[in-house]
């Protein structure tokens, strides 16, 4: 049987062994560096990838708005966070495509990367707007701060809960759809879990 401690010896090793998510499997980086949030994998997965959800049958109270498809993966706040700064970083070294307000998220920055040697674009949103800390064509390093989440059912997220929305598409086309109506639609995307290996 297996102990504990090689159990955790054997995670660490693993963990320590994540390819590099910026640029295919040429470097490591500590997972941490990787996360859009601290302790993301610790924070509760209310709307997973690929969930379909309308205003009366959501895992969210009080239901939002939205209909469809999930395209991203949302990281919710501890309750400890509802009011305090809550820094959103980088999830890969890329440049800024896009800075400013969309309906539906409030604030919204949109990362140019590649991962695992595709071309992506990378979604956050509901973020502080004035937070933004780099604007369009900035570079963006792995791990650095872009902004803090906005706040709780306030403009700066369009009205919804303070949460992170992340969504990763494929290629270099500015697409900000949260939801869509057809499931085969979600395979423009890839399920953020999978890139981050949370799964
Ligand atoms: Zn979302």
């Amino acid at each position: 049987m297996i102990s504990a401690l090689s159990l955790a010896l054997l995670l660490l090793t693993g963990l320590g062994c994540t390819p590099g998510i910026n640029g295919g499997n040429t470097f490591s980086v500590k997972p941490d560096d990787a996360r859009p949030l601290t302790r993301a994998s610790e924070r509760e997965k209310k709307l997973p990838f690929g969930l379909y959800i309308t205003p009366s049958n959501t895992p969210i109270d009080p239901p939002e708005n939205f209909t469809g498809y999930h395209t991203g993966r949302d990281f919710e706040i501890f309750p400890s966070e509802k009011e305090t700064d809550v820094p959103v970083n980088a999830i890969c070294s890329g440049a800024v495509v896009y800075s400013g307000r969309i309906p539906g998220y409030g604030g919204v920055i949109v990362e140019s990367c590649t991962i695992g040697g595709e071309a992506v674009t990378v979604l956050y949103g509901h973020l502080d707007q004035e937070s933004f800390t780099h604007g369009v064509n900035d570079p963006l390093p792995l791990g650095e701060q872009l902004a803090i989440l906005g706040d709780d059912h306030s403009t700066e997220t369009d009205g919804a809960r303070k949460h992170l929305h992340l969504g990763i598409h494929k290629g270099t086309a500015l697409e900000f759809r949260g939801y869509v109506d057809k499931k085969e639609e979600l395979d423009a995307w890839l399920d953020p879990d999978v890139v981050l290996g949370q799964q």
